[in-house]
Order: C-alpha cells, then sequence, then structure tokens
C-alpha cells in the first residue's frame, strides 16, 4: 500500500513537471535571434567568443532603441554556453540566459532609491528585457512601482555587484556582468577602475551605453568599444511590419519618425499615434495667445512627469522640429508618409512657421534640454520657456 502511494506521488510529481514544462511558453530561445540590422557586428563578436579572445571589459554603443542590451544578452548567452557552436540556444545554460535566470548573469541598471540594489528588482528587470528589450530608460522606470524624479546607480549598487562578481561562479567557469547605461553612473564609480583595469580572469563586464559623451573618460579609455550598426530603415520595416501586421510603408514612416527607434516605433504602431502631439498642440495654442493662466497649468502638467520623462518630451518635440525643417528645406517633395500622424504635424508646422522662427524654437529646445540635464529647476524653467515661446510664435512672419 505505501509504495503505491509513493508511486503514485511520484507519477504525479512527473505529470506535474511535464504540464508545466508544455503550459510555459517561452520566447526565442536565441537572444542574437532578435537582433536588427547587426549582421556584421555579431558574427565578428561570435567568433572572437568562439576563439576565446573577446575582451573582458568592452563597451556597447548605440543610440536608443538600437538593441545594444539584445546584444549584451546575446554575448552573454555566447560566454556561457557550452557547446562549440557558442551560442546553440538549446543547451541548459543558453537556455537559462534566455529566460535570464541563470546564477552566474548579473544585471546592474539605473534605479530611483540609492539605498536598493537591482537584485531586488530582478523580477521585474526580467518581465522589461522580455517585453521590450529595446527599451529605454522611461520604459525601465514604468515596470518599478516608483517614478524617478533622477535615475542613478547607486554605492549601494556599486559594492553589491563588485561583492557579487568576486565570488566564484555557481555552474559556470565564467562570470558575466552587463551593466545597462554606465551614464548612470555618479562619481563614485571611481571605485570600479580597478575592476575596469583588471577585471578577474573569470569575469567580463559588459556595459551598455546610449551616450558616450556622458561617460567618465576613464571609463572610455579602458573599455574596448564596439559601436552598434546602425538600424536599416528596410530590414527593420520589413520585421516590424511582419510582427505587428502593419504595411511596410507605416513600419518604414513610423521607424523614419522616431529616428530608429525600434522600442519607440513599435509603441507607436501599438498605440496607432502619439500621445505627445495632443500636449504640444495645446502648448501651442496658449502660448501663441499667450494665456497665462493656462500656460501656468500647462508647466504643472509637465511637472508631473519625472525627469526622464520630461527630457524625453523635450528630445521628441526636437525631433518633430528636425522634421519640420528638412520639409521646410526639401520644399515637401521627398518626405511623404501621409499616415503618420507626426509627419502630417511637421508638414503643417513648417507651413505656418517661418525658417528663423523654427532655428530659434531648435535652440530654445536645445536649452530646455541641457538645463533638465542639469538638474534646474523645472518649474521656472519651463515657465520661461512658455514665454520664450510665446515670443517666437508671435514674432513677424516678414523676417522669412
Ligand atoms: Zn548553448
Amino acid at each position: 500500500m505505501w509504495i503505491f502511494f509513493r508511486k503514485f506521488a511520484q507519477l504525479r510529481i512527473k505529470m506535474l513537471f511535464e504540464q508545466e514544462a508544455r503550459l510555459t511558453v517561452y520566447p526565442k530561445e536565441l537572444w542574437s535571434d532578435q537582433l536588427i540590422s547587426q549582421e556584421v557586428l555579431w558574427p565578428k563578436i561570435k567568433s572572437a567568443i568562439q576563439q576565446n579572445r573577446f575582451p573582458h571589459f568592452s563597451l556597447l554603443l548605440g543610440k536608443p532603441g538600437n538593441g545594444q542590451l539584445v546584444l549584451a544578452l546575446s554575448i552573454a548567452q555566447a560566454l556561457f554556453c557550452k557547446t562549440e557552436q557558442k551560442p546553440c540556444g538549446t543547451c541548459e545554460a543558453c537556455r537559462k540566459i534566455t529566460y535570464l535566470i541563470h546564477p552566474d548573469l548579473h544585471f546592474s541598471f539605473p534605479l530611483n532609491k540609492p539605498k536598493e540594489t537591482c537584485q531586488q528588482h530582478y523580477a521585474s528587470w526580467r518581465t522589461a528585457i522580455q517585453e521590450k528589450p529595446f527599451m529605454s530608460i522611461s520604459d525601465w522606470f514604468q515596470y518599478l512601482s516608483d517614478e524617478s524624479k533622477n535615475a542613478n546607480i547607486s554605492v549601494t549598487e556599486i559594492n553589491n555587484f563588485s561583492q557579487l562578481l568576486t565570488l566564484r561562479p555557481f555552474e559556470s567557469d565564467v562570470t558575466v556582468l552587463i551593466l545597462w547605461l554606465p551614464e548612470y553612473l555618479g562619481k563614485d564609480s571611481n571605485r570600479l577602475l580597478k575592476l575596469f583595469e583588471e577585471p578577474p580572469a573569470n569575469v567580463f563586464v559588459i556595459l551598455v551605453s546610449e551616450n558616450s559623451e556622458l561617460l567618465l573618460p576613464t571609463v572610455l579609455s579602458r573599455a574596448q568599444l564596439f559601436r552598434m550598426q546602425s538600424i536599416q530603415l528596410d530590414h527593420a520595416s520589413a520585421l516590424l511590419s511582419d510582427k505587428y501586421n502593419v504595411s511596410r510603408d507605416i513600419a518604414y514612416s513610423t521607424l523614419l519618425s522616431t529616428d530608429k527607434n525600434v522600442q519607440e516605433a513599435i509603441q507607436l504602431i501599438e498605440q496607432k499615434s502619439s500621445p505627445s502631439i495632443d500636449v504640444l498642440k495645446k502648448l501651442l495654442q496658449i502660448t501663441y495667445s499667450y494665456q497665462v493662466g493656462p500656460m501656468l497649468q500647462w508647466v504643472e502638467t509637465f511637472l508631473e512627469l519625472n525627469r526622464e520623462e520630461q527630457k524625453k518630451f523635450i528630445e521628441w518635440i526636437q525631433l518633430l522640429l528636425s522634421f519640420v525643417l528638412r520639409i521646410k528645406f526639401s520644399g515637401n517633395s521627398d518626405l511623404d508618409f501621409p499616415e503618420n500622424q507626426m509627419m502630417a504635424y511637421s508638414k503643417k508646422l513648417s507651413n505656418s512657421l517661418t525658417l528663423i522662427q523654427i532655428e530659434k524654437w531648435v535652440d530654445l529646445m536645445d536649452d530646455c534640454h541641457m538645463a533638465i540635464q542639469r538638474n534646474a529647476n523645472v518649474k521656472i524653467l519651463m515657465t520661461d520657456f512658455c514665454i520664450q515661446l510665446s515670443g517666437i510664435l508671435k514674432s513677424s512672419s516678414s523676417n522669412n
């Protein structure tokens, strides 16, 4: 009787395992399958790993939405893979990297609480990467329950991962740290210099950056740099059009309007429009007619955004203005994307603004962006911004 129960229990456990294995639907096994337009860079890196020549301290650099995080994961998968193929996508190590559960793969990324470590947020981090592998920092903060005014990689976190890297690997011969957005390392990153200079023999540190200008010179001089290949519009629009079931034209124009930022393009395709257009329309309306009350109200709404979102909105206006300028110069001829709301609005603005007005506005946005970057008082800054924008919009069109 007892044996029967034990057998039954074993069988039941086996069934549960099998059931779970059947129910779990995982994304693609190889991270490198998700890379876009890296046909030259990726094989080069892969062959370096296969020949044991991949540097222990590397820096992957590309524009936002270019996929450098996906490349870092592809590299990690190849470094951990147990087969000659490196990466095979099927061995145990490869699969653990696919699901981001390999105990020797560590991550570090910006947070908003200086006392917390990234390990405490690994669950949200895994979800974020699986859902949005091309994500930006503001996408990431949506996965954290708190809002962020000042994203940062804190001393607590630096100490934590430095400690982790001194431990012997658990399952593999190597330990890998993917440090996402090292531009958010503060002055305390000086204590990492020794690690960057001579990483332990079994440690690989991969920095994943969007803006080399914000990196410490010491980091830049020590890391081996890999520049992402720029996203090819034809290639990327074919992929997005298949995946999101939109025409290639729409995928193409959306990618163009986001300056080839894949994640932003996906978001626009999913939303079918950009909410920023409405916010901007409102701003232009109230500043043009110089309505002080609504202008202050608009500033208050802007203050509700966190600092990353504020920067993103400014960057979005800068991008829109670059389209307005291009249309102004090309006379509409080479830009014809009727299905994209942003492009349509750019055309409208290019008709109603003079070149001098656009240039002044571009300068104003540059100043604004820099001031927010430098932690200016946003309320004063944006109030002044509204007044100046009002001046620009009302300035005489005879300057054309
Ligand atoms: Zn493998």
